[in-house]
């Protein structure tokens, strides 16, 4: 069996590994890069490999940069299947319909603007994410009621739960070659025991020769979540007594049902005044709908608190979902204190951009980071106190209170994954991916010295390995 390292290869974005064995070669995730604006272009626009040969992919979850660059696949004459989970295939079709959309609408600002330069075209239109939706064949988690599934005589398959984001999987694979069977796991991206919501990932209790894990905060360990809540009270009280408003950048998938669910067992056991919450993001939105359909794949805490009615969990009294842009303007005239929380995550498009815009300079208002912002993101400019900040084009001073909120973190930490390598029986090679050289490092000496009976290694882009 050939393994290659297409993508998330000393780096965090762009899934993408190979596995060969008799003739067929089966993809692990096929994810969106996401950096610097060329290379993205070319990473993401040209794969480098042939996908006519792809006989099938994998695919562990639906974060773009685990599911992004499928359509150019099928672009690309892939004609297999794309297994994934039930709720894997329902979020996907939202994030990748939803980065159609922003390619165009990047695509119409650049060439609007380009001055007689080459014009360029998105990498991807909705036609071909709704060819790419068609081939999707979904299988549950083992422990749910999936089943082994066959990819040929050779090759099978079934799915753990990553607990990582709603329908996140973890893949064990059996494939046998000249009579003997060589088993894989992939991690895909895994979660914490105390991510709410979601159940903890569940270990790969199979004996498992080869682990491809990520290892995004291989050098980090999470500050303890209950912190949470009472960080979360004692900014609504700051909020409430300045009648201010707090703006809430939020990743549509993931971080924006978490607020929800959290704001709502704060307001349910009283903790919290009720001032009006918006969730002014239409990709969020949608997900959450989702949500409830999958109870089953809820924590207990979740279960206990709302039983069978699950959507109970993500709507009450004092939460509004705005749709139309009408709504989402007319909050910019209401007097706080209320909570707004939008979209983009990193604050880099999107309605969020708009309640800055109207909101940041107030000093009664506080914006509240919840997630990573990357490097050069007008996310991360805020986080960094930079101001004035540029906001389509007319500069703003920074002068609501920009606070932080980050024990949500959807990976595992160090702690996590040791445990995770632990728990495995039999393991000879450990792969790590979805990482950088600042995480990675540090946690290949940890594990060298913890499992010397296990080779460590930390593969490269492009980068081949024959187990
Ligand atoms: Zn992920």
């Amino acid at each position: 069996m050939k393994i290659t390292f297409w993508g998330a290869a000393r780096n965090v974005t762009g899934a993408k590994h190979l596995i060969e064995s008799g003739g067929c070669k089966l993809l692990l995730d096929c994810g969106f890069y996401q950096g610097r604006r060329t290379d993205a272009n070319q990473q993401n626009r040209f794969l480098p490999f042939d996908a006519k040969t792809v006989s099938a992919v994998i695919l562990s979850h639906a974060h773009l940069d685990h599911c992004g660059t499928l359509p150019v696949l099928v672009k690309n004459g892939f004609a297999g299947k794309i297994y994934c989970t039930p709720a894997t295939a329902e979020i996907a079709e939202y994030i990748l319909l939803d980065s159609a959309n922003i390619q165009k609408n990047d695509c119409d600002y650049y060439n609007a603007h380009a001055g007689g330069q080459e014009p360029i075209s998105p990498i991807y239109g909705q036609e071909d994410v709704r060819k790419i939706i068609e081939r999707f064949e979904t299988i549950d988690y083992f422990s749910g009621g999936g089943e082994w599934t066959n990819i040929n005589e050779n090759i099978r398959f079934k799915f753990y739960d990553a607990g990582h984001i709603l329908g996140a999987a973890a893949v064990l694979l059996k494939i046998k070659e000249d009579g003997k069977v060589k088993t894989l796991a992939f991690s895909g991206d895994l979660g914490r025991d105390e991510l709410p919501i979601l159940k903890k990932p569940e270990a790969v209790e199979e004996d498992t020769q080869t682990l491809i894990m990520e290892c995004t905060y291989g050098n980090r360990v999470h500050r303890p979540m209950p912190q949470i809540f009472g960080k979360l009270k004692n900014i609504i009280r700051i909020a409430e007594r300045k009648k201010g408003k707090i703006i809430v950048p939020a990743f549509a998938l993931g971080r924006t049902q978490e607020l929800i669910y959290i704001l709502n067992l704060l307001t349910r056991a009283n903790e919290i005044p009720s001032l009006p919450i918006y969730i002014d993001t239409p990709l969020g939105d949608k997900i959450t709908k989702i949500f409830p359909r999958y109870i089953k794949d809820f924590d207990d805490d979740f279960k206990e608190e709302f039983g069978r009615d699950g959507h109970k969990a993500f709507s009450f009294n004092n939460l509004k979902y705005i749709r139309s842009v009408a709504e989402s303007k007319s909050l910019n005239g209401k007097n706080g204190p209320f909570i707004i929380i939008a979209g983009s995550g990193m604050s880099e498009g999107g309605r969020i951009l708009h309640h800055l815009k109207n909101n940041i300079g107030d000093t009664a208002n506080i914006v509240l980071i919840t997630g990573y912002q990357a490097k050069d993101t007008m996310g991360r400019k805020i986080l960094e106190n930079i101001s004035p900040v540029r906001i389509y084009g007319k500069l703003y001073d920074v002068r609501a209170k920009v606070m932080t909120l980050n024990e949500l973190s959807a990976h595992a930490d160090q702690n996590d994954l040791m445990d995770y390598v632990k728990n495995i029986k039999g393991l000879k090679n450990l792969f790590l991916v979805h990482t950088e050289m600042t995480q990675a490092e540090p946690f290949a000496d940890l594990a060298r010295k913890s499992f010397p009976e296990i080779s460590v290694s930390i593969p490269e882009f492009s980068q081949s390995v024959e187990i």
